[in-house]
Parts: C-alpha cells; structure tokens; sequence
C-alpha cells in the first residue's frame, strides 16, 4: 500500500464547450504543443484527455473533454452531460466559445450547468483572430459569465492574458468539497431492533472518564450525544431513537427504517450492529447496504459476544464469509455491551474507517495505476470495439468518488475489477469507492 498524501496534488481545470469552438486546438496552444493539432469533430477519438501543463510556474493538469460524439439525446444534452461531470471532477472550468458564430443554444445549456456548479468558470472566446473581432468577443458577456477573454487558439493571440486569468481563477490548493465543519466527527449506532444498539451506547457513555457536554463551538441537537471513546469525543447522531425504549414492532418498522435512514444521512461513519449470538438476517444486510448506499465509512460490531460458544462462531464465521464478503473492507470488531468486551477497539475502528472515507489519490497516482492495470488488463473486445480509459480523477473523497474519462462503455464487471483492484493499491478501509464512468464513444 502506498502512501495516499505524499505528492502534492496539482489542481484540474476542465475546458468546457460545444464542438467545433477549438477546445483541442486551444489546449494544444496552453500546453505549448504546436503538432499535432487535432480536429475538434465530435467521434475523433485520441489517445489522451488530460495535459500536464505549466504557467507562470504554477503546475496545473488541463482536461480536454472535446471529442464526445452527440447521441440520440441530441447535442445540447450530451454536451451539457459532459460538462456536468468534467465539471464535477475540476477545480476551475475553462469554458470556451466561438465568438465568430456568437451565442448558441448548445452554450447556455453549459452556462447552466457551470451556474449550478459554482465552479470558477474562465470564458475564453475563441476565433477572435485579429482586433477587428473583439466586438464579437464582447458579445460574450450576455453569458453572465464575467469578463470574456479574446483569443485566438490558431494564431496564439491573446491566449497569454487567457492564462493569467486562469491562474487567478485557480484555488491555492485544489478545492475540497467536502471540507469538514469541525467539532467531533458524527458517529450513527444503527442496526435492526434488539441487537444492542442501546446497550452499547449506555456502555459508552458509562465508560467515559468526563462528562462533555460543552465541546467549545458546538452546538448539540438536542437527540445527539457527545461522548468521549477512548480519548476523542464524538457526536453520537440520534440517540434519543436509541434510548427510547418503545419496542420497534412491526407496524413500527417503516418509521424505523425512516429513522434509520436519516441518522445514516447525518453521520459521517455508521457502527452497524449485529447480533453475534443470532444468524445474520436480511435486514442486518439491509441497513449495511443503506450505509453503503448513503456513501458513509462503516464499522461493523459484532455484538453479544459474550453468548456465543465455539460452535456458534464456527458457524458465524460462515456466514459472514456468505453475506458480509461484499463488505469485507469494514473495520470488524467483536464486542460485548453487557460486559464492556472489545468496546474499546470501536474508536479505532471508527478512526481507521474515517480515515479510508478521505483518502485523497492524486491524479498523477491515480492515472498510472491506471495506466499498469489497464495495460495488463484490457477491457474486452466487446461488437469489435475496446472501451479504454483514457484518464481518471478523484472528483471527490468522503467517501472517494472516481471519474473515469473512457472510449465507449465499460463493463459493469470491468468496474467492479477497477474498483477491487483500487482498494488493493490505495486501501481504502471502511469506506464505500465509487466509479462514474464518462463514456464518448
Ligand atoms: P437495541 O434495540 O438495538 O437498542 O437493543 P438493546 O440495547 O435494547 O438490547 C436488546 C437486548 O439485548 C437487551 O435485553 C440487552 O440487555 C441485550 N444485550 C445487548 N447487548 C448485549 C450483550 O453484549 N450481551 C448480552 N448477553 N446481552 C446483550
């Protein structure tokens, strides 16, 4: 396993724009290269989408989403499709138009989607070829976009003001979405009734050396519970639907499940727990696939420790080799609320888990790994074709989300393999990875 942090990660800027503006000729121009300059047709295929590129000193990787064949959808939709997930996976987007044709429908359908992303956004208004078309250029501020900047992707001109613009729009270390509030992280106990939820809870809550009710700058919902585990305090979500002591019987189960899905909602990391001394059921499977659903890290308890005998556990261990493989990268722990058995090891568990759920790969890692794999595992041969991956990215952490830029289709099989293949280079404990595909054929 290697280390996830070690280099430092450059940001990405997506060049966005309906075909035919020269988004490649414009990143062919920013990345200095002067050969091979490639058609911007859509179903051009080419090797690469993603550029290392340098400015002023300051490292950036440049995406060029140009080449995405339109389908059936039609063109403003694939186009505002793809711009929605490069979008997603950059930390600024360079939105290019061609001031010589103006404003097209295909364009406001992009200026939507970049509205709604509240990415910074660089407009480059392209084909401005010599002074006499700047007025065509400044055209483009009835994009409500801001400033746009002429240029000329064929000739060079004014493509270095472009740049400035875009280092200004660069975030100083690449943006984080999901930056953390503070306070203590926020901890679900959930599982199916009678499991022990409640009886771990008060075991933790009895085990902790102080009281905290006053965790400076928090503020507790008054159904949570701050309670200190082995030295860190965590915010236990929901608590006051585990103290309540109503049995959840069976024309309570739907509120139940309501209840459950939206302590997991609120949480950062999930302690499911089951009943050690009772066979796996289905509604134990239940509430782990909802955690994974929800995209939250997980820690499994296995609970009641103390009533299983050798047999039991023999036959324990069976079935969660049958039901719980599909979770097998969940930190597990065998505790006992009764007797305070192994409870200790839950902090740990929760910390390693948390820890998975915000691993940041960088590109440059994530792109060869990607690269070793794919060339020792091609995608199959499917009607003729081979879908490859042209470039990946993490486009998000908690829990870590991949986009993978690819000719044509993957393989719900092939993504699986990818997906297994990541927790075995990068780790990943106790946190669900998820893998969009971004398909141009
Ligand atoms: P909840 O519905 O999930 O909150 O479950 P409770 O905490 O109410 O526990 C259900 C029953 O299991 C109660 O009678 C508890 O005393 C019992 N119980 C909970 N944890 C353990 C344990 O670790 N060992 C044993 N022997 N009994 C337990």
């Amino acid at each position: 396993m290697s280390e996830p942090q070690a280099e430092p990660i450059k940001p990405v800027v997506a060049v966005v724009g309906r075909p035919n503006v020269g988004k490649s000729m414009l990143v062919n121009r920013i990345i200095g290269r002067r050969e091979a300059v490639v058609q911007d047709v859509p179903g051009v295929t080419r090797d690469r989408v993603s550029y290392d590129a340098i400015w002023n000193g300051r490292e950036f990787v440049i995406v060029d989403t140009g080449g995405w064949a339109p389908d059936a959808k039609g063109l403003a939709a694939q186009i505002a499709e793809q711009a929605e997930l490069a979008i997603a996976a950059a930390d600024t987007v360079l939105f290019v138009v061609d001031a010589s044709v103006g404003i097209q429908d295909v364009d406001e359908a992009v200026v939507q989607v970049l509205r709604r992303s509240k990415k910074p956004v660089v407009l480059a208004a392209n084909k401005v070829d010599d002074a006499r078309n700047e007025a065509e250029a400044a055209m483009m501020w009835n994009l409500g976009l801001g400033e746009p900047h002429p240029v000329s992707a064929l000739h060079g001109r004014g493509s270095g003001d472009l740049l400035d613009a875009l280092m200004e729009a660069l975030p100083e270390a690449p943006l984080e979405a999901d930056v953390e509030l503070g306070g203590p992280r926020r901890v679900a106990i959930v599982g199916r009734p009678n499991v022990g939820k409640s009886s771990l809870l008060n075991k933790l809550a009895k085990q902790q050396r102080s009281v905290v009710d006053n965790v400076a700058g928090t503020t507790v919902d008054p159904v949570d519970e701050l309670v200190e585990v082995a030295g860190t305090v965590y915010r236990f979500i929901d608590t006051a639907g585990i103290r309540r002591r109503v049995k959840e019987a069976s024309g309570h189960e739907y509120y139940a499940s309501l209840r459950t899905a939206s302590a997991i909602e609120r949480a950062e990391v999930c302690v499911v727990v089951i009943d050690a001394a009772d066979p796996i059921a289905d509604q134990d499977l239940r509430v782990l696939t909802m955690v994974e659903e929800a995209g939250k890290a997980l820690v499994i308890a296995y609970n009641k420790w103390d009533l299983t005998d050798e047999e039991r556990r023999r036959y324990l261990n069976r079935e969660i080799e049958q039901d719980i493989r599909a979770f097998d990268w969940a930190p597990q722990v065998n505790i006992s609320a009764l007797t305070g058995r192994g409870v200790d090891k839950l902090s740990k568990a929760i910390e390693a888990a948390l820890e998975g759920w915000e691993t940041r790969i960088s590109t440059g890692k994530l792109n060869a790994f990607l690269g070793r794999i794919t060339a020792a595992h091609p995608h199959p041969v499917r009607g003729g074709k081979q879908s490859r991956i042209l470039f990946g990215t993490q486009a998000h952490t908690s829990p870590p989300t991949f986009a993978l830029f690819t000719s044509g289709q993957l393989d719900p099989g092939y993504v699986r393999f990818i997906k297994r293949r990541l927790r075995e280079e990068f780790g990943f404990v106790g946190t669900p990875v998820h893998i969009e595909v971004r398909a141009r054929e």
